[in-house]
C-alpha cells in the first residue's frame, strides 16, 4: 500500500519503518529531512542506505502536490501558487513578505461547503479535505521555491479548517515539531467561519496558536443572510466562545469583517459591533470585500472602512483594515485555477493578511 509521508506524525513514521525492519531512528532522520531540509525526493536523504532509499522511493512517495503555476509580485514580493494535487484537485497559496518575516497561507479543503454568499470558492461545494501532507507541501514548496526561512503560518485559504480538522491538527502537529521545521504555535493562527466543535477542539489541542473567527456581522439577522453557518452557532454563542477562549488561553482573539456596501458597513453596525466586544481581548481586521460579481454584493469604499475602523476605536476597540499585499498580482487571484482549467475562479480575499500580534 502506498502511504505519503507526510500524511504520518513521527511516531507514525516510527511505527512504519519499525514494521519493515528498520530501527526507530531512521524515522527521525527521514522527518528533519522532510521538514527541516525540505527534501523533494528520497535521494537527496543521503544519510539513509541506498537500498532503503529505492525502495521508499517506489510505495512511500514524498511529494503531494505539483506547482502548476506561480506569480510574484514586483511590488513587495508577494507570491501566489497554483497547485495540482495527484488526483487533478486545483488549490491555491499565498506566500508574503513581512517586517517580521515570511508567512504563507494555505487552503485546508478543495472546495468548501460552508456556503458564505460573498465568496467564489466556495459556491461549487466542497471537493474533498485536503490531507495532513498537501498542507504541509504548501508550506514547504513555497519555503524551497522562494529560499526564504518562513516562519508565520496562516490557515486561512480556501476551506474551513475545523471541518477538515483532524488533517489541519496532524499538518499543525508536524510543522511544529522541533525535530523538524520547528515553527512557533504563537506564529500560527487559523481562521474559522464559526464551527463549535473545532473551536472547541482547537482551544484545548493548540491555546498557544492564534485563532480567527469570521464574525462579517454584528448581529444574526445580517449574518445568517451572507453565512448559512449563522444559523448553527450565533453571535451570542460565538462571543460566549470568544470570551472564554481569550481567559482560557491568555491570547488575544481576531475578528475577520468583511466589509461589505450598505450591508454591515454603516456607523450604527460599528456601533452594535462595539457593544458586543466592549472588555474582550479582540482585534477587528476588516477587508474590504473582493468584486465577485456573481454574488451582488459590492465592496465598502475606502472612505466606509477608514470611518468604520475610526468608529471602533473610538469606543475601545482595536481594528485593522487589511493591508494590500500582491496588488499588482491580486487580479489574478482564481485566475490562475482558471487559467488552469478549473471552472470556479477562487476569491483572494480569502488571503487575509496574518493577523499576528
Ligand atoms: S468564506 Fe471560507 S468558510 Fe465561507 S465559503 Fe468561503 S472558504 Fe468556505
Amino acid at each position: 500500500m502506498i502511504t505519503h509521508m507526510k500524511n504520518l506524525t513521527r511516531e507514525e513514521l516510527r511505527a512504519f519503518f519499525a514494521a519493515r525492519g528498520e530501527k526507530p531512528f531512521r524515522a527521525d532522520q527521514v522527518f528533519e529531512w522532510m521538514y527541516r531540509h525540505g527534501a523533494r525526493d528520497f535521494a537527496e536523504m543521503t544519510n539513509l542506505a541506498k537500498s532503503l532509499r529505492e525502495n521508499l522511493e517506489n510505495d512511500a512517495p514524498l511529494l503531494t502536490l505539483k506547482i502548476e503555476k506561480s506569480l510574484i509580485s514586483t511590488r513587495d514580493g508577494t507570491r501566489k501558487y497554483l497547485y495540482r494535487t495527484a488526483d487533478g484537485c486545483l488549490i491555491e497559496s499565498v506566500f508574503m513578505k513581512y517586517r517580521f518575516g515570511s508567512s504563507v497561507c494555505v487552503s485546508s479543503q478543495a472546495g468548501c461547503r460552508m456556503g458564505c454568499v460573498f465568496c467564489a470558492s466556495g459556491q461549487n461545494g466542497l471537493t474533498r479535505n485536503l490531507t495532513p501532507g498537501e498542507l504541509s507541501d504548501q508550506l514547504l514548496l513555497a519555503r524551497r521555491d522562494t529560499g526564504e526561512d518562513i516562519r508565520h503560518l496562516v490557515v486561512m485559504g480556501t476551506g474551513e479548517p475545523m471541518d477538515n480538522y483532524d488533517n489541519v491538527l496532524k499538518f499543525l502537529k508536524n510543522i511544529t515539531d522541533p525535530a523538524g521545521l520547528g515553527l512557533g504555535r504563537r506564529q500560527i493562527s487559523v481562521s474559522t467561519c464559526g464551527l463549535m466543535p473545532g473551536m472547541e477542539r482547537f482551544l484545548r489541542d493548540m491555546p498557544q496558536a492564534n485563532l480567527a473567527i469570521s464574525l462579517h456581522a454584528p448581529n444574526d439577522a445580517i449574518r445568517t443572510r451572507i453565512m448559512p453557518i449563522g444559523k448553527v452557532c450565533g453571535v451570542r454563542d460565538i462571543l460566549a466562545f470568544a470570551r472564554r477562549y481569550v481567559a482560557d488561553s491568555g491570547r488575544k482573539i481576531t475578528f475577520e469583517y468583511v466589509l461589505i456596501d450598505r450591508l454591515n458597513d454603516r456607523p450604527e453596525h460599528a456601533d452594535e459591533l462595539a457593544g458586543n466586544l466592549r472588555g474582550l481581548n479582540c482585534l477587528v481586521n476588516l477587508i474590504p470585500l473582493n468584486h465577485v460579481a456573481e454574488t451582488g454584493f459590492a465592496p465598502s469604499s475606502a472612505a466606509a472602512a477608514r470611518a468604520f475602523k475610526e468608529r471602533l476605536e473610538a469606543k475601545g476597540v482595536g481594528a485593522t483594515v487589511r493591508r494590500e499585499l500582491g496588488s499588482d498580482i491580486a487580479a489574478a487571484c482564481g485566475q490562475l485555477r482558471l487559467a488552469a482549467g478549473a471552472d470556479q475562479p477562487l476569491n483572494g480575499d480569502h488571503f487575509f493578511e496574518n493577523p499576528i500580534d
